[in-house]
């Protein structure tokens, strides 16, 4: 499996260079080329998620957001609404960003795949690449954050190769030209009531480095 940012690269190779000249014509070419990808997303049938969802959910934020914020997969409540982590998790996100004097409108918040799997079971290898190398990698590239925090173990195995949420959080990672700082998935304080105590702290480490940014 090629690494995420040796993909990244590749898919958006071109998009980049012009993005990195920083000028008005590279910000109107990376928000022109993020809503051609969004188009595209919303309209997907390259894997058998698109038979159940109900609206693809492409992601939303700013096209110069500093930091993404990478979830699983979208729930009822995002399929019903095309938009990301807007059900009892995205409220638990919003509660916990709150606290730290963060909102959702300082990040870009997308997922690994962008169709809902029914039941909310976790994605399938096939649905994760397809919808990663068509989509994610290139949101990447594009919107080129200078931190990405991953929600959940898997959006952990897809872009860092761990096994586990344990062996990646409270630090911050630096893997593949990217930094990264991994938590819980904020869905599973509904059923870990413990955990939601080192989303916190994994919280707060993050406003600690958001203030480091330049
Ligand atoms: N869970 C996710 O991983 N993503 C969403 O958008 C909502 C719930």
């Amino acid at each position: 499996m090629p690494s995420a940012v040796a993909a990244m690269k590749e898919a958006a190779e071109k998009s980049r260079e012009i993005v990195e000249s920083g000028s008005d014509r590279a910000q109107s070419h990376r928000v022109k080329q993020l809503e051609k990808l969004d188009a595209q997303i919303r309209v997907c049938t390259k894997c058998p998620l698109c038979e159940s969802r109900t609206l693809a959910v492409p992601g939303e934020g700013k096209s110069t957001a500093r930091v993404m914020i990478i979830g699983e997969a979208p729930g009822k409540q995002e399929d019903e609404s095309g938009r990301p982590f807007v059900g009892n998790a995205g409220r638990f996100l919003e509660h916990v960003l709150e606290g730290t004097g963060l909102s959702r409108e300082d990040f870009f918040i997308t997922n690994i795949v962008k169709c809902r799997p029914k039941s909310n079971r976790t994605p399938h290898s096939n649905e994760i690449e397809t919808c990663t190398s068509l989509y994610l990698f290139k949101q990447m590239a594009l919107i080129n954050p200078e931190l990405i925090v991953l929600l959940g173990v898997t959006a952990v195995k897809k872009l860092l190769g761990m096994k586990t949420i344990e062996e990646a959080r409270g630090r911050i990672i630096k893997h593949d030209g990217g930094k990264y700082l991994a938590t819980y998935h904020p869905a599973v304080r509904f059923y870990r009531e413990d955990l939601s105590k080192k989303i916190h702290e994994d919280f707060d480490l993050l406003k600690k480095e958001m203030k480091k940014l330049k």
